[in-house]
């Protein structure tokens, strides 16, 4: 069997691929742009194909600042319905999503049918704050575990009014060390979706940026973490 693993990331409510300021200009992102290819690669994939979304959806373009701060009530509604058609099978929380504040943030999530996996954003009890851990979706007799990871550097809002006190990150390496033996076991392959980027370069292993926020982990996670395999 094989499988295709389709992803989005940091599409930030670009819906339409325009920048607003050229209306007739035509640029290179966009979720009905990404919409496209999914679809052609969900057509030309020889098996199964799994799609996830690798977080930050929920702010940056002007419309998503729209819907959250200009029109009242606030309403992620609008937003949420056309990311609803690209039909997720999991999704990673970004640090963006916090940028509106917990409780708009809530408001999005129960309006989208993204199965939110995240196991590092959590409450006072240490269960996930949001969505489930990781989820498992089985292809063709195949079982494919994925696990959601996010970057530790939303940290540094909290206690802003856009992240309550009872937000709690554990480092993702931390979490993918426990997590990723358990899902080799029960599961054929491992998927770690991680919002977060790379510390080190991948070409010289030199690190490219100061470790004191631990904003980025993934290069420990792939070094440290034995059995991810994708
Ligand atoms: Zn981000």
């Amino acid at each position: 069997m094989q499988l295709t693993i389709l992803s989005t990331s940091d599409t930030h409510g670009y819906i339409f691929p325009t920048n607003y300021v050229k209306p007739r200009a035509h640029m290179p992102f966009g979720l009905i742009r990404a919409a496209t290819v999914i679809a052609a690669e969900q057509r030309a994939a020889p098996g199964p194909t799994i799609t996830i979304d690798d977080g930050d959806f929920l702010a940056g373009s002007p419309l998503a600042y729209y819907v959250a701060q200009v029109q009242t009530p606030p309403d992620p509604l609008p937003l949420t319905r056309i990311y609803n058609q690209i039909h997720y099978d999991a999704a990673v929380m970004g640090n963006h999503e916090f940028d509106y504040g917990t409780q708009y943030l809530e408001r999005a999530l129960n309006a989208t049918e993204r199965p939110i996996v995240n196991a590092n954003i959590l409450d006072n009890a240490g269960r996930p704050l949001f969505g489930q851990r990781y989820r498992i979706i089985e292809r063709g007799g195949v079982k494919i575990a994925i696990l959601g990871l996010t970057t530790r550097a939303v940290m540094q809002w909290k206690n802003h009014a856009n992240v309550a006190n009872d937000v709690h990150f554990r480092t993702a390496v931390s979490v993918a060390k426990e997590l990723v033996p358990y899902l080799k076991k029960i599961a054929d392959i491992v998927i770690v979706a991680y919002h977060g980027g790379f510390e080190r370069s991948l070409k010289t292993g030199k690190l490219i940026e100061s470790l004191s926020n631990g904003e980025n982990e993934a290069y420990q996670l792939l070094e440290e973490v034995k059995g991810i395999d994708a």
